[in-house]
């Protein structure tokens, strides 16, 4: 299991005390996560770390899991979708299945827990099924700055019966929403397979591994298939790229079990691109391999995140622990992540030729990409580490706790 004392050689003896501390008034405290998948994306990878530090730190933390099948995560990719602002025909049969699956789920998964935390909107009606005697409270984990109305208003139904939702920027707060709302930022895990420090050598061998040669600079986007993170804008860029200088393009994107749409955007990608395929110029990589991911993020040139819509690009802070310089969306959650010019590079995201130039800049100039990268990796340090989203949590439920009693 992991343990908190674990972290204390990365952030710091003051920051392990300090979630000692906070955590005394919450001993014994059981506290549910809800999600929809174990696997695949950036929920289901804090919650891994968060639950495990959480029982480290003295609370009884608890994951369950939505049971969904391929109608549900249909209707909820489309909501996923929607909240980003794309249209949707809200039919009573999609209604139907998704208050179905929540209400099938609530048949069997008893909820005694002293807080309930509901991540993102599949399990979101679960909330209507239980005789709710503790704090329940949403964590979303979408940019909802331009939510598609009609689908908002419907979730608002559910919504307001929660206590407290969370997001991860002020831009995605609702002016319009009735309930308290809280920013908390996420993180990663310096201890996970895929953020453990591993030298260029042992990093080296493990890609050699996975037959992804480091003859040429490498240029990585590791996403989903999924057309807000937009992996043929991605190919443009490289196109343009290697007009200036020879290189590699690797698209990793592990399918995720509540994703349906990524088999569709994968094959069009491959159905665009069979010839660099073929050559070996791109590599498509669909398996889930926290490693590969590790030493593709530290052995890549530049990691590039061409987002249209990002809540916040988990993907971004790995690449920046490791030292690798980002070029990213100027969208949702990543200007947090990245300061222009310091840390990183902001681009806005139909800008093709931005990106490339940007991403040829650093393949030509490896001391800028050094520097870059150096203090990326102290921004995450002192901002995006797990140990810090344990205080958010901590202080957020200590509060939501004592707000239930008085
Ligand atoms: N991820 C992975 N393998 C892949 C693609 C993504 O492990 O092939 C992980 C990635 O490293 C990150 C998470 O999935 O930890 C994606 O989180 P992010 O916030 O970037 O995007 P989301 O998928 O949640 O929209």
């Amino acid at each position: 299991m992991k343990r908190l004392s674990d972290y204390r050689t990365i952030v710091g003896d003051a920051i392990i005390g300090e979630i000692y501390q906070k955590a005394k008034k919450l001993y014994g405290k059981r506290i549910l996560h809800i999600n929809s998948t174990f696997i695949g994306g950036g929920v289901a990878e804090i919650l891994t770390s968060l639950a495990p530090l959480m029982n480290s730190a003295g609370l009884d933390a608890d994951w369950r899991v939505l049971h969904g099948n391929t109608d549900l995560f249909g209707i909820t990719k489309q909501f996923h979708n929607s909240l980003q602002g794309e249209d949707v025909d809200l039919t009573d049969l999609m209604k139907k299945i998704y208050i179905q699956a929540n209400e099938n789920f609530a048949a069997y998964a008893l909820i005694d827990h002293d807080v309930v935390i509901i991540h993102d909107p599949q399990p979101l009606p679960l909330i209507e099924f239980y005789k709710k005697s503790q704090p329940w409270i949403w964590r979303c984990h979408i940019d909802l700055s331009n939510p598609n109305e009609t689908l908002w208003d419907y979730l608002k139904g559910f919504i307001i019966k929660y206590d407290l939702a969370i997001v991860s920027s002020e831009q995605y707060e609702r002016k319009d929403l009735p309930v308290r709302q809280r920013i908390i930022q996420p993180v990663i895990d310096p201890l996970t397979r895929k953020n453990i420090g591993l030298t260029d050598v042992e990093a080296a061998e493990h890609l050699s591994k996975f037959d992804i040669p480091i003859d040429k600079p490498i240029l990585t986007q590791i996403s989903r298939f999924d057309k807000w993170k937009d992996p043929l804008g991605v190919i443009e860029i490289f196109k343009k790229v290697r007009e200036k200088i020879d290189c590699r393009l690797v698209l990793c994107g592990s399918m995720a079990m509540d994703d349906p749409e990524g088999v569709e955007i994968y094959d069009e990608v491959r159905r665009q691109i069979g010839d660099l395929i073929e050559s070996g110029d791109v590599i498509l990589i669909t398996y889930e391999n926290s490693l590969l991911v590790n030493v593709l993020q530290q052995m890549s040139t530049v990691v590039i995140q061409k987002s249209l819509r990002e809540g916040f690009g988990l993907t971004v802070t790995e690449a920046m622990w490791k030292k690798t310089p980002v070029v990213a969306s100027r969208v949702g959650g990543i200007p947090l992540q990245i300061t222009d010019g310091e840390d990183g590079f902001l681009v806005e995201p139909t800008d093709i030729d931005g990106f490339a130039d940007r991403v040829v800049e650093l393949m030509k100039h490896p001391k800028l990409a050094t520097e870059i990268g150096e203090k990326a990796k102290e921004n995450v340090k002192s901002k995006f580490l797990i140990t810090r989203l344990l205080i958010d949590y901590l202080d957020m439920l200590d509060y939501e706790l004592k707000a239930c009693r008085s």
